[in-house]
């Protein structure tokens, strides 16, 4: 393939071909078939990228710069990705695999963080403390320097976006490390920042696998910040390294979210919840809803509801907007059918599918439901991150919240029901990052988001989200004696 059919490295400003001169082939999930090749990043041109966004912030391009015009940049880089959203959105789609109008959504939603915190940049305050006379105090809220962002590939651009939009609000210079999976969408937001104008090194958008790039990049003594989203395993991983040079981390982790349905609850409202909290994407967001936790009476009735609704969806490419698109890689299917196996062998029931759907070209893994699924099962406990619904039984409230935060994850969780009491009761409960209550996903780019136990800690998403970018600094001023006769 000739070098300049292969996508590059935006470093320094500047589209550069990896040092190595090795490639990453990026695959349409629902072909299988190579739809790109990128250059391969590695430690090499991690150096690069890392000392262009270090002079970035030594020169204080960015902190000395008026709040309110970095903000202005960031509504540049909007301007650029809304002149392109079909186009974007396609090529979201075709490497992710995911339905054409959710590729489009999440060019509408980078749009949003984009917008939002660029209207954030200049509202960012610190405090004058009252410390009597003759002392001045004041605090300020400074960036950290080069904030390294390792991003997953269900969703490569909002959470980009959302990451680097605020950095640059706050001043802080970005190393992106897209994932090698779905990098395209990285580098159209790279490209956004070309055409928005931003100051060479400000944002550098490279694509490497995760043990060499991503493991150079956390490791490099000029990083001083870190956004992590991923997997509790890469997590761990990338929390150990940070913690030999003390670098502050915001940790996006998986979930394993569940909702609790009481019988007063609207059914068609739930089936609704789980057609979209659970298959959309084919199961692969962090947030997704993995477990229903149904009252007895009415679990039969609504798996029924339930079973009826999944297997009318449809299954097939993103690009026709199919209910049920494919799995982002063999390895990840093979990773979600292992999941159904085990849960067979544990003893839940299975519902519907269960089965990749080899008969296709492409990752298609059929929509499944299991029920009567234990406690203790790897299905209840462990996110398979595809489209697979667990359901269990409980007989009281108290027994309903306990099977809801029974498992080392508190990224969302859900409650249905018509009475507000037990909706709010209910709620103060459920040990999440986000609640939500008679529906699903019911959080936005203006609500906190983030982890509770082995989901994560720091906050993405809203005016919360800011307060992991920056760091508090105190300024104590003594004043000279007010002149006598005063
Ligand atoms: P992953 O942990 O395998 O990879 C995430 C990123 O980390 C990739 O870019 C990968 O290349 C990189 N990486 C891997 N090893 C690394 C290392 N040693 N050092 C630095 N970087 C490394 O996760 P994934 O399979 O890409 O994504 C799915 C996971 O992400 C799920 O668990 C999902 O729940 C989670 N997720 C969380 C959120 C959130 O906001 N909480 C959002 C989306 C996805």
């Amino acid at each position: 393939m000739a070098s300049n059919d292969v996508i590059k490295n935006y470093i320094d400003g500047e589209w550069r071909d990896s040092v190595s001169g090795t490639r990453i082939e990026v695959d349409d999930p629902a072909s299988a078939e190579t739809i790109a090749v990128v250059a391969e990043a590695g430690p090499k041109d991690i150096e690069l990228a890392v000392a262009a966004a270090q002079r970035v912030f030594r020169d204080r391009v960015l902190i000395d710069m008026h709040p309110y015009d970095r903000g202005r940049m960031l509504f540049r880089v909007a301007d650029a990705l809304e002149a392109r959203v079909d186009e974007i959105a396609a090529i979201n789609c075709a490497e992710t695999g995911k339905a054409l109008e959710l590729a489009n959504g999440e060019v509408q939603t980078a749009i949003r963080y984009l917008r939002y915190y660029g209207g954030l940049a200049d509202k960012l305050e610190g405090r004058s403390i009252p410390r009597g006379a003759n002392l001045v105090d004041y605090t300020v809220r400074s960036p950290f320097g080069v904030s390294a962002q390792i991003v997953p590939w269900n969703g490569p651009l909002e959470l980009t976006a959302r990451s680097l939009a605020c950095a640059i609000a706050t001043g802080n210079s970005v190393v992106v490390k897209s994932p090698e999976l779905a990098p395209l969408s990285g580098v159209e937001l790279a490209r956004a920042c070309e055409t928005a104008g931003l100051p060479a090194g400000a944002v550098n958008v490279l694509t490497g696998y995760g043990q060499t790039a991503g493991q150079a990049l956390i490791e490099h003594p000029d990083v001083r910040h870190i956004v992590f989203t991923g997997s509790i395993t890469t997590g761990r991983t990338v929390l150990k390294t940070a913690a030999d040079r003390i670098v502050p981390c915001i940790m996006e982790l998986g979930g394993k979210s569940a909702a609790v349905v009481y019988p007063d609850a609207d059914l068609d409202c739930v089936v609704e919840a789980v057609r979209i909290g659970t298959f959309l994407n084919a199961g692969q967001n962090c947030n997704n809803l993995t477990r229903l936790i149904v009252e007895r009476s009415i679990a039969d009735k609504l798996v029924e509801r339930v079973r009826v609704c999944v297997e009318g969806l449809s299954v097939g490419p993103g690009r026709e907007n199919c209910d049920i698109t494919p799995l982002i890689s063999q390895n990840q299917r093979q990773g979600v059918e292992r999941a159904c196996q085990t849960a067979l062998s544990q003893g839940a029931r299975l519902v519907t599918g269960g089965t990749a759907l080899s008969e296709r070209s492409g990752y298609f893994m059929a929509a499944t439901v299991f029920a009567d699924v234990a406690r203790d099962s790897n299905l209840f406990q462990q996110e398979v991150f595809g489209p697979v619904l667990a359901v269990t039984r409980f007989d009281d409230p108290g027994m309903a919240v306990d099977l809801a935060n029974d498992t080392h994850h508190g990224l969302a969780a859900g409650v249905f029901t018509r009475d507000i009491d037990r909706a709010l009761w209910t709620a103060d409960r459920l040990w999440a990052g986000q609640v939500y209550v008679n529906g699903w996903y019911v959080g936005g780019v203006e609500t906190p988001f983030g982890g509770i136990k082995q989901s994560g800690y720091g906050r993405e998403k809203g005016q919360e989200a800011l307060d992991g970018y920056v760091q508090t600094r105190n300024v104590g001023i003594r004043l000279s004696q007010p002149p006598s006769g005063n």
